[in-house]
């Protein structure tokens, strides 16, 4: 059991001024979804001075790197994607890009990851490693475009970490099953007929169908969803209309929809289309759905699940790893754990003071959790490599 200050004063200082430096020029330099030609570069290059071929252009901008012998490979993934929104946080290393933020941590992952490839080879690898740098997490399909270009080939098992910011530093959330939900994304275009604001009647208003559709689609999750089983619907972005006069003739809405089990998330698109399209109709206008499900829910395998709460239980002390951590945000690991057995799991690194919100301009992490997730994660591979040798 270890202490977060005594595992600090233990972690090299060098290594973590190296860490810090490299999220900080990663934060600086945000890259939206595939358009991480620097990140990627800089993954690479490092990559090279370890003494490894990287690969790159994986799944579009993606860099892979494998170390070690043959035998099926331990994959490592880290993301690093920035999001289209303008940092507000003041810090001297805030993002120098107006409209694109590292918002999420993905810069910290790269960072950590790259300390962990350091440490595995520095010495002969404990198992067959591949490590992956991977774009477009954020909604954009790069876990799918790197999968599609055969990153899984060879690998045994995949593990992957979440700076987080409801844990503090020093802590891990994980759970033995689902630890994040499937995504689900939908567009709603009502139409009716538009007219004079004063003149309703005489008009097919669609405004305040859309108003309907939108009320009526909480019923899905409090009335025909399980209470036992969670689920999210929200309608996020709502669009109509040009004038305080006008009826407008059509309305268009987007929104998400989350689950974890596959009974619900097969459930949900013909309970929403059967409320659009029936809340349209009562309102004499009709709608189109359009319903994608972006990812399915990352649920860790129990047995690599153990593995990873018994080595980080050994590394922070028990009484710092939550093992019941769940969440409706979406990840696309859920990609890879769909196809191999492995891991993912969220490294705190929340500060004190006002809330750092993931995907908020004032989003901002403790590093100290840079070094935690380094720990963590190079523990984790190395218990891998001995239980699956
Ligand atoms: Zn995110
Ligand atoms: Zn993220």
């Amino acid at each position: 059991m270890a202490s977060l200050e005594a595992l600090l004063a233990a972690f090299p200082s060098p290594e973590l001024d190296e860490l810090v430096a490299t999220r900080r020029d990663l934060h600086r330099h945000p890259e939206l979804a595939f358009e991480e030609r620097r990140t990627a570069g800089i993954a690479a290059g490092r990559l090279r001075s370890y003494g490894l071929a990287p690969r790159e252009g994986v799944g579009k901008t993606g860099v892979t790197a494998d170390a070690g012998g043959a035998g099926p490979r331990l994959m490592l993934r880290a993301d690093m994607d920035a999001l289209p929104l303008t940092e507000a946080t003041g810090a001297p290393y805030a993002s120098e890009a107006p409209g694109r933020m590292h918002a999420c941590g993905h810069d910290g992952h790269v960072a950590i990851a790259l300390a962990v490839a350091r440490r595995l080879t520095a010495t002969p690898p404990p198992a067959p490693l591949r490590f992956l740098f991977q774009p477009a997490e954020e909604g954009r399909g790069g876990a799918q475009a790197c999968a599609a270009d055969g990153v899984l080939d060879g690998v045994g098992a995949a593990f992957g970490l979440h700076l987080w910011t409801p844990l503090p530093a020093g802590r891990i959330g994980i759970n033995r099953g689902p630890l994040m939900a499937a995504v689900d994304q939908f567009e709603i275009t009502v139409e009716g007929r538009g007219g004079h604001g004063a003149a309703p009647h005489e008009t097919e208003d669609s405004i305040l169908a859309s108003a309907r559709i939108v009320d009526a689609l909480q019923s899905v999750v409090a009335r025909e969803i399980s209470p036992l089983e969670p689920a999210v619907v929200t309608v996020g972005s709502i669009h109509g209309g040009t004038a305080f006069n006008i009826i407008p003739g059509s309305v268009r809405m987007e929104g998400t929809a989350r689950s974890f089990t596959e009974a619900v998330g097969r459930a949900l698109p013909e309970k929403i289309r059967r409320i659009v399209e029936g809340t349209a109709s009562a309102c004499g206008v009709r709608a189109t759905l359009r319903y994608e499900r972006v990812n399915g829910a990352t649920i860790n395998d129990a047995k690599m699940a153990d593995l990873v709460i018994e080595t980080a239980s050994r590394v922070l002390g028990e009484e710092n790893v939550e093992t019941d951590t769940r969440t409706l945000g979406g990840e696309d690991m859920s990609v890879f754990l769909e196809r191999v057995p492995g891991c993912f799991f969220f490294v705190g690194c929340g500060l004190e003071g006002p809330p750092r919100a993931h995907h908020s301009p004032r989003f901002d992490v403790d590093e100290r959790a840079l070094a935690v997730g380094t720990l963590v994660m190079e523990a984790v591979v190395r218990e891998a490599a001995r239980r699956l040798a």
